[in-house]
């Protein structure tokens, strides 16, 4: 009989699959372990109204004290999880006593990569994943501060865009020839590209770093080509690993992150992983084992990985989407673009585009938009629609805005 269930991890899969196994109906004990001393926090306003708000932040909590009491959660907050004991289906905690478990849900995450050059260090280089880091950040974005960003990802744009919304100076340097490398088409980096040069950032592509030099006035970042550049903060966005560090300790496997299937049960049919530590093969590309970096997902994982830990099979195949916000621009992508071969754009008018991507055989695979969060969200929604039924739409009606998206949805 199932009786115990235990979440390592309290961000956003492990505190909403906590939340979902009640609302489920399950009606054993559920332990939430946390290893940060706040209350289960979102990260996206980490990197936007936390920095860039008027009134000092606090924490922004996805649930509080009075949630977790009416679920009946308990929450173990600043307590690392340190070992998983499968035999004995424990999982020992530091400082305190092992809670058993019947059913284990493992939803670590994941951590910022650190930047690896001489003269790197914790007071040389900060990173963004946490609120304390966060707030350590905002207070040092004054007018007249000069930011350094190493990475031209997500992390390095937005708080670029944030660096310059409380007048302080920002230079990013990416060691691509472009932005936004991974994960959005050219197009649309190229237009966030100019997006920030017209703000005052400068953008330094295509630079390695040798290495980091700190004097008592100032850091600098010292280039491949001998450039030096110099400010007052560095901080290093160059990506984040998956923590699978436990599940790796208790022989799980590990591919790209905490290996599970479509259901989300690792190879240990009692331990499962959500969110950001886990790769998961998925139905609508070809069942490509995919780990996915995204607030959504964690979320609809953390829903999904409920009903698994309750017996339900039921294969997770929400369509993957995030959105990043820079100035008032927001960006959006649905799908994966890497079976697309075609890409038909329409024009949504007040300067925001979207753009579809279609496989060889007219399946949409992929839509990805830019502009006012007002001008493009719904129609994204639309897509990712006409994604999930793996629609065939005729390139012309997705170009022309005057066909609505929605009756092409057959
Ligand atoms: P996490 O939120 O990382 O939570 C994992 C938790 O597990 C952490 O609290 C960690 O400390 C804890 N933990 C790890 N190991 C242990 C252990 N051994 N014992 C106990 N606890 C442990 N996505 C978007 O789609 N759009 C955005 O605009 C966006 N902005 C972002 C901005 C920032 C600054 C960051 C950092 C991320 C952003 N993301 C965004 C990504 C999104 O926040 C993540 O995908 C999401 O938080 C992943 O949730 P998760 O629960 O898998 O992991
Ligand atoms: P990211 O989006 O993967 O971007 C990292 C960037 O840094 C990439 O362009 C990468 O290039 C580059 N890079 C890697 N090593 C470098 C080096 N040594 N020197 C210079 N550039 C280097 O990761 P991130 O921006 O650090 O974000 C971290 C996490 O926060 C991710 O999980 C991300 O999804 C999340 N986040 C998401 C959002 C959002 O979705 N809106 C916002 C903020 C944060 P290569 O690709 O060529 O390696």
């Amino acid at each position: 009989m199932t009786e115990h269930m235990v979440v390592i991890g309290a961000g956003e899969a492990g505190a909403r699959a906590a939340m979902a196994l009640r609302e489920n109906g399950f009606a054993g004990t559920i332990t939430l372990i946390g290893d940060e001393h706040h209350l289960p926090y979102e990260r996206p306003p980490l990197s936007k109204a936390v920095l860039t708000g008027a009134e000092e932040p606090a924490p922004p909590h996805i649930l509080d004290e009075a949630r977790l009491a009416a679920r009946g959660v308990s929450l173990l907050h600043g307590t690392a999880a340190i070992a998983i004991d499968r035999a004995g289906h424990r999982v020992a905690l530091a400082g305190s006593d092992a809670v058993p478990y019947d059913r284990l849900l493992i939803a670590t995450g994941a951590r910022a990569r650190r930047l690896a050059v001489p003269g790197t260090g914790p007071e040389t280089v900060h990173y963004l994943r946490s609120f304390p880091e966060a707030l350590a950040l905002r207070r040092r974005l004054v007018p007249g501060h000069r930011l350094i960003v190493i990475g031209g990802g997500f992390i390095g744009l937005e708080l670029a865009a944030a660096a310059r919304a409380r007048g302080a100076d920002a230079t990013v340097i990416e060691m691509a020839p472009r932005l936004l490398g991974r994960a959005v088409p050219q197009e649309f980096a190229a237009l966030l590209a100019a997006r920030h040069e017209a703000e005052g950032v400068r953008l330094v592509l295509g630079a390695t770093i040798d290495r980091i030099e700190t004097t008592a006035e100032a850091h600098s970042v010292v280039l491949g080509s001998g450039e030096i550049i110099t400010g007052d903060t560095i901080v290093a966005g160059i990506g984040a690993l998956p923590e699978t560090a436990l599940a790796e300790a208790a022989g799980l496997a590990i591919d790209n992150g905490i290996a599970v299937d479509a259901s989300l049960a690792t190879d240990d049919p009692d331990i499962f992983a959500a969110g950001d530590c886990c790769s998961f093969p998925h139905p609508l590309y070809d069942g490509r084992r995919i780990r996915l970096e995204a607030w959504r997902n964690a979320q609809d994982q953390g829903n999904a990985v409920a009903k698994a830990m309750l017996g339900g099979r039921e294969p997770y195949e929400a369509v993957p989407w995030f959105w990043s916000d820079q100035y008032d621009l927001t960006l959006q992508i649905a799908g994966l673009s890497y079976l697309a071969t075609a890409t038909v754009t329409r024009d949504l008018g007040d300067g925001a585009r979207l753009d579809f991507h279609l496989a060889d055989d007219g399946r949409l695979v992929s839509a990805s938009a830019l502009g006012p969060n007002g001008r493009i969200a719904r129609d994204v929604r639309l897509a990712e629609m006409l994604i999930a039924r793996r629609a065939r739409p005729p390139a012309a009606d997705l170009a022309d805005p005057a066909t609505k998206l929605k009756s092409l949805m057959v």
